[in-house]
């Protein structure tokens, strides 16, 4: 099974493709045919500790890695995370809540980012590089801290991580400047989160920039959630809680699941596509927007269109209006030389518009709603008061739209939401949201939030308050190549840890 990318005919092997993070034409690289596994193979997983049950299907989407060098590295990402499970399942009457978001920066990019640094060593072996592997991303928030947790003095990579100046929370941005390891570079940009990552798309295309870094013995890669070793770890987590609500009996044959994915750059919905198509009963998707509502535009009438004004919101990763991962699912209805007339009518005209068909063909699967700031902070306050339940405010967007969904009879299945951050990762908005009088200090509304629902404050945040500021790098939009090349060259800094 090889990866094509969605922009030329340029295939690799799954380990090229997490090397390289995205094609040299600016193309995502997506599967040619997608594995599949059965009932009976699906439904054993549930006697399975997490790590084997990821390893089983990334085995599948991976085929240059065998299992059980997979189930290595899933033992080591996942020893990481807090509790008996790292995907564990609550249940709220038809509902069951997937928490994604135990791990070391309490977001779910987690399950995806603490995985992926093994599995570029290994592809990068396995492809014969032997140049350090710079990793570059953009974050809206949780990519970053995330990506800069995973790679930490991993030997052989190094991670710079852009994110929006005054674009993420507060919380956010002292995980991100605080980071340790000798080889973690954060720079903030002057721009929203569609700037920077535009900036890395970028780079990732300019010569100048590719030379200047392979003279200094270095090879561009990405973690953004368009890498394929990013999207194969979150398939497994659809599998996980498939295997176990079939075990249960929730889902039965005949009788599937419906999903509800808080949606921002479109990956972590785009993997419940692919665990649907590779045999998980999953019935229909559901795509939750925050105020930034240009995906349920998109699935509601066919036309994507970027040309709004770009609102900030208390689901802060979720504020996106290009969500990448979206041009995969195009490339897999439409085709190569479609995908490419979008994508080049997207940054063109800043929009495109599907035909009657193709239109037709997403909305046999997938249903959309969003909710904005105020729907999702009364949707917190609900689920406290109904079901003793703490939501962070992207979950919320979701919870939100699945009641208006089920409010309107489209969906009757069980539904599994999918929850992506810990209520404590957004504490002063969830304090607000339930009414609880905080100051502005996120740490001091922890403790609010916690003396207030009981639910007690995970490791990473108590440890959060004390930890020294050591990145303090600023940008402007159009200089963050020379803003990498300026970190590479004071790389001997960081050992000491304050730059200020
Ligand atoms: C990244 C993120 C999302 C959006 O996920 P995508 O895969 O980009 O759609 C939602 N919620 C939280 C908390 C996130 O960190």
């Amino acid at each position: 099974m090889l990866y094509q990318s969605t922009r030329s005919k340029d295939r690799v092997t799954s380990a090229q493709a997490i090397v390289r993070g995205i094609a040299p034409d600016g193309g995502l690289y997506a599967p040619e045919a997608l594995p599949s596994f059965s009932w009976d193979e699906i439904l054993k997983l549930a006697d399975m500790p997490y790590p084997q049950r990821a390893a089983h299907v990334l085995a599948a989407l991976l085929p240059d890695f065998p299992e059980e060098e997979l189930r290595q590295s899933a033992e080591k990402a996942y020893a990481r995370f807090d509790g008996d499970s790292p995907a564990p399942l609550k249940k709220l009457g038809n509902t069951r809540v997937l928490e994604l978001f135990h791990g070391p920066t309490m977001a779910f990019k987690d399950m995806a980012l603490q995985m992926l640094p093994h599995l570029m060593r290994l592809a990068a072996r396995k492809t014969g590089e032997e140049r350090d592997i710079a990793i570059l991303t953009a974050t809206s928030g949780d990519t970053g801290k995330a990506a800069l947790e995973g790679f930490a003095d991993v030997e052989g990579t190094s991670v710079t991580v852009f994110y929006p100046l005054g674009g993420v929370s507060a919380i956010q941005e002292k995980q991100m400047v605080t980071s340790r390891g000798k080889n973690t570079h954060v720079i903030a940009v002057r721009g929203n989160f569609d700037d920077a990552q535009s900036g890395v798309k970028k780079l990732f295309t300019d010569p100048e920039f590719i030379e200047a870094m392979a003279a200094s013995g270095k090879v561009l890669s990405s973690a953004n959630s368009i890498n394929l070793g990013r999207l194969a770890p979150q398939a497994a987590y659809y599998f996980s809680a498939a295997a176990q609500m079939m075990r249960e009996g929730a889902v039965g044959r005949g009788k599937e699941l419906d999903v509800c994915v808080p949606t921002g750059n479109f990956g972590n919905i785009l993997a419940a596509w692919y665990a649907k198509r590779m045999g998980a009963p999953i019935g229909k998707l559901i795509c939750a927007s925050n105020a930034n509502d240009v995906l349920t535009e998109f699935f509601l009438t066919g036309v994507y269109d970027r040309r709004r004004e770009f609102k900030k919101t208390i689901s802060p990763s979720m504020d996106i209006l290009i969500s990448s991962n979206l041009e995969r699912l195009l490339f897999e209805i439409g085709g190569l030389e479609k995908n490419t007339a979008w994508m080049d009518a997207l940054k063109k005209d800043g929009v495109f518009r599907l035909d009657r068909s193709e239109h037709e063909q997403l909305r046999a699967h997938f249903l959309c709603g969003s909710a904005d700031d105020r729907e999702t902070a009364e949707e917190i306050a609900r689920m406290w008061r109904e079901e003793r339940y703490v939501m962070d405010p992207h979950t919320a967007v979701a919870s939100a739209v699945l009641r208006k969904l089920r409010a309107e009879g489209k969906t009757a299945n069980p539904v599994l939401l999918v929850s992506t951050a810990s209520p404590y990762k957004f504490a002063p908005d969830v304090c607000a949201a339930l009414g609880i009088d905080v100051p502005d200090d996120p740490f001091a509304a922890s403790e609010a939030l916690c003396a207030a629902t009981g639910l007690p404050i995970p490791a990473p945040m108590r440890e959060l308050r004390e930890a020294p500021v050591r990145h303090t790098r600023v940008c402007g939009k159009d200089e963050m190549g020379q803003a990498v090349l300026a970190e590479m060259g004071q790389a001997g800094d960081k050992g000491t840890g304050n730059r200020q």
